[in-house]
C-alpha cells in the first residue's frame, strides 16, 4: 500500500489530500489559508476527527512543514517514509505538456517558461513544489496539468481568426482548463455506460465558480469553452464568459479604467454576481430566485443558457453525443440549473426525469432508460486522477 499526496498550491493557500494507492481511499485532506498575512489558518480533516490551527504561516516552505508534522503528530502517519509520492496540480502547461510528467530541473524550468500564461497560478503552484523538494528531496514528485488533457483538441478547435504569427511568436490560441476534471468525469462516465472510452462522444459540463463545457470525442478533448485564459467561454460566478473584444476598449473609455481595472472586473466583478447584483454563490441565486427576484431568476436563465447553448454547439460538432455529464459543485448539486440546461433537449434525444434530476452530490443517470442521449452527474475527483498519475509515472 503507497500513500500519495495530491497539492494544490495557490498565492496564499495550500490545499492536500493524501489518498491510499492503488484502492484510491482518502485518508486525509485540508489547506493552509492566508499563508505569508497574519493569523494563517491550518486545518486537517481525518475519519472523524478535525485538527485545527491558527498560527503565523510566512510562506509555503512553513506550511508543507506544519503539514508534514501534523500529519504525524495526528497518528495518519507514523513516519515521512509512508509519502512515496507527490502529485502538484499545475495550471498551466502551454503546448509543451500534453500529459503529467515526473518533475525534474528541466520541467521546473519549463513551468517557469510557461508561467507567462499563467502569471497568477504557475509561480504559487511552483512555490509548492519547491518547498516539497526542500523537504521531501526523495520523494518524487509528478507535476499534473489543467491544460494537458485540452492539448489534443485540432488547430481548427484551438486557433482564434487572429493574424498567423500570433500563435507562432507569442503562444495565442485556446489552451483550455479544467482538463484533470474532464479527463476523470469522461473515464468514469465510459464506465457508468459499460462501453469503451474510445467509442464515446461525451460533453462534460464543470460548473462551479468557474465553469467550463468539453466535447470529448473518443477519449480525446476536441474542444472547450475556456480559452487562452480561464475567462473564456461560460458565463461564471465573478467572470464575464465571452464577450465582444471591442467592449474592453470602450469600457475603458466609458468608466476611466485601465486595461487592468477593466480585465479585473471582468474577472472578478462580472458573471453571476453583476447580473444578479448581489452574490456570485449559486445558492444564494437560486434562494432569491425562487422569492421571486427578478435580476436573480435572469442570471440563472443567462448562466444556464450559455450552456445548454454550448452543449447543441457541441453535439453538432461531433455529429451527435452519447452522453452529457454534470459535475463539480453546480453541476453536482444544483437540480435547477441540470433542469435548466437540459430544457427542450429532447429534439437530440435528450429524455430526461425529473424525478432523477431531484438529487444531490450523487453519482446517478438523470435520462429516462430508454433515452438515446443519456445525462450522468458525476462527481469530480482532481485528487484521484492526481495520485493515478503520480501512480502510473512514478511508481
Ligand atoms: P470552484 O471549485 O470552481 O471554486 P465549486 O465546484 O466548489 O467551485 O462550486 C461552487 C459553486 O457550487 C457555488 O456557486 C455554490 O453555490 C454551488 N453549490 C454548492 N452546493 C450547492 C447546492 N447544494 N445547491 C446549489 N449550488 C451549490
Amino acid at each position: 500500500m503507497t500513500k500519495v499526496l495530491a497539492i494544490n498550491a495557490g498565492s496564499s493557500s495550500l490545499k492536500f489530500q493524501l489518498i491510499e494507492m492503488p484502492e484510491e481511499t482518502e485518508i486525509a485532506k485540508g489547506l493552509v489559508e492566508r499563508i505569508g498575512l497574519d493569523q494563517a489558518v491550518f486545518k486537517l480533516e481525518y475519519g472523524d476527527n478535525e485538527d485545527k490551527l491558527t498560527t503565523e504561516i510566512p510562506n509555503h516552505g512553513k506550511a508543507v512543514e506544519i503539514l508534514l508534522e501534523r500529519l504525524q503528530a495526528s497518528g495518519v502517519i507514523k513516519s515521512l517514509d509512508e509519502i512515496e509520492g507527490i502529485g502538484h496540480r499545475v495550471v498551466h502547461g502551454g503546448e509543451r505538456f500534453s500529459d503529467s510528467v515526473l518533475v525534474d530541473d528541466e520541467v521546473i524550468a519549463e513551468i517557469e517558461k510557461v508561467s507567462e500564461l499563467a502569471p497568477l497560478h504557475n509561480p504559487a503552484n511552483l512555490t509548492g513544489i519547491r518547498a516539497f523538494k526542500e523537504l521531501l528531496p526523495n520523494v518524487p514528485a509528478v507535476a499534473v496539468f489543467d491544460t494537458a488533457f485540452h492539448q489534443s483538441m485540432p488547430p481548427e478547435s484551438y486557433l482564434y481568426s487572429l493574424p498567423y504569427e500570433y500563435y507562432e511568436q507569442f503562444g495565442i490560441r485556446k489552451y483550455g482548463f479544467h482538463g484533470t476534471s474532464h479527463k476523470y468525469v469522461s473515464e468514469r462516465a465510459a464506465e457508468l455506460l459499460g462501453e469503451p472510452l474510445d467509442k464515446l462522444r461525451l460533453i462534460a459540463c464543470h460548473i462551479g465558480n468557474g465553469a467550463s463545457v468539453a466535447a470529448i470525442q473518443n477519449g480525446q478533448s476536441i474542444d472547450t469553452t475556456m480559452g487562452f485564459t480561464p475567462l473564456e467561454g461560460v458565463t461564471m460566478g465573478t467572470r464575464s464568459g465571452s464577450l465582444d473584444p471591442a467592449l474592453v476598449p470602450y469600457i475603458m473609455d466609458k468608466t476611466g479604467k485601465d486595461v487592468n481595472e477593466v480585465l479585473h472586473v471582468l474577472n472578478k466583478e462580472s458573471g453571476m454576481l453583476a447580473l444578479s447584483g448581489f452574490s456570485s454563490d449559486l445558492r444564494d441565486i437560486e434562494d432569491r430566485a425562487a422569492e421571486g427576484d427578478e435580476r436573480a431568476e435572469l442570471a440563472l436563465k443567462i448562466f444556464a443558457g450559455r450552456i445548454h447553448q454550448y452543449i447543441g454547439s457541441y453535439a453538432s460538432k461531433m455529429h451527435g453525443v452519447d452522453a452529457i455529464i454534470f459535475t463539480a459543485g453546480i453541476g453536482e448539486n444544483s437540480k435547477a440549473v441540470r433542469e435548466r440546461v437540459l430544457e427542450g433537449l429532447e429534439f437530440m434525444g435528450v429524455y430526461w426525469d425529473p424525478a432523477r434530476n431531484d438529487v444531490r452530490g450523487k453519482e446517478t443517470f438523470v435520462n429516462y432508460p430508454h433515452s438515446p442521449v443519456k445525462v450522468i452527474i458525476i462527481p469530480t475527483n482532481e485528487e484521484v486522477m492526481i495520485a493515478r498519475d503520480v501512480q502510473r509515472l512514478a511508481f
